[in-house]
């Protein structure tokens, strides 16, 4: 018997709900004229129902199982965004049924505020890679389980990347579970074995890496690839779309390179990435080499910047890294 079916389905029938209402702002977003005004309430409305769908649905079917957000409900309750909450309701009932009330949402949201402790919570990142949904681009719903402080479960809804002649794929991958590949849209079609892609040498290795340069350092990326005889371009694309792009192959390496010294990863922009790319074979550290630390609340406290890799070349690859960083 496979472990953890239960979170899996639970975890899969969350992502897939809230990557439903994701896709639909995003479709009147990018045909609407607020791409050009840059109003962000659009991403807003969906980053609070996203997280207010996976809350409620994972209470429903694991009661008790603390949920640890990236967003909370605070500014949502108060007067100023009497309209936002109305458009947050409104999204969210579009796929819990029922007519769920301003409060009932509200607390939903604010299901994930648990503390980063104790011995089993997921993590969510309602809409991992924002700049990436406002540009019309890649951006991922990412749910991790955390257990004994390990990642055990990541399920990573990725709606615009390509799937088996489709748009939209679904990643899922444990301990014990191994990881798969499915369609987002298509609950009933079944699902693909994943596996990392290991190049003939690191020479031929794609690496991608985040489109946003404040997020990643590309120029030491450029550096990193020049030290390996990498001549591919960078594959540049938003979100935790990243590792399930290294999870299935499309690229053998990731590169996350601290921009600022005072910045800390957190927990949701990488639990479900690590958790897909383990189970598919590869590895993944910080820039140092170290094991991602996921005891030390909300922030990977004792980590900087990430790098994952297919896995027999993640020796190279980092001391590649060591050599630029210094
Ligand atoms: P990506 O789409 O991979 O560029 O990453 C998006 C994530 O980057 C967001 O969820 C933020 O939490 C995170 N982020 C924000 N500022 C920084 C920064 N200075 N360095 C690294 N990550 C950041
Ligand atoms: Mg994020």
């Amino acid at each position: 018997m496979a472990e953890r079916q239960a979170e899996i389905r639970a975890g899969v029938e969350a992502v897939r709900a809230a990557a439903r209402i994701c896709v639909d702002v995003q479709k009147r977003l990018v045909t609407a004229d607020t791409l050009e005004k840059k109003d962000k309430s659009p991403v807003t409305v969906a980053d609070f129902a996203s997280q207010a769908v996976v809350c409620a649905l994972l209470a429903r079917a694991l009661p008790g199982d603390a949920v640890v957000g990236e967003e909370d409900a605070a500014d949502l309750r108060t007067d100023d965004n009497a309209t936002l909450r109305a458009a947050v309701v409104e999204r969210v009932a579009s796929q819990l049924g029922g007519s769920p009330g301003e409060a009932e949402v509200l607390d939903a949201i604010d299901l994930g505020g648990a503390a980063a402790e104790g011995e089993r919570y997921w993590t969510l990142d309602p809409i991992d890679g924002t700049k990436g949904f406002l540009r019309g681009e890649q951006y991922a719903v990412a749910l991790g389980l955390l257990e004994g402080g390990e990642v055990t479960l990541g399920i990573l809804g990725c709606p615009n990347l390509p799937f088996a002649g489709g748009t939209g794929a679904l990643f899922v991958g444990g301990r014990g579970v191994g990881a798969q590949g499915y369609s987002l849209a298509d609950a009933a079609a079944g699902g693909v074995s994943i596996h990392v892609a290991e190049p003939p040498s690191v020479a031929e290795a794609r690496f991608c890496e985040s489109v946003e340069s404040g997020h990643s350092d590309q120029g030491q990326s450029q550096e990193i690839a020049r030290r390996l005889g990498i001549t591919a371009e960078p594959y540049r694309i938003d979100s935790q779309c990243k590792y399930g792009a290294v999870a299935r192959g499309d690229a053998s390496i990731y590169l996350r390179l601290p921009t600022r010294k005072d910045y800390r990863e957190k927990i949701w922009d990488h639990a479900a990435g690590k958790a897909v790319v383990e189970a598919a074979g590869g590895r993944v550290t910080d820039v140092d080499g170290r094991d991602l630390d996921f005891t030390h609340g909300r922030q990977l406290e004792r980590n900087r910047g990430i790098i994952a890799t297919s896995g027999p070349i993640h020796d190279q690859v980092l001391a590649a890294v060591r050599a630029t960083l210094g």
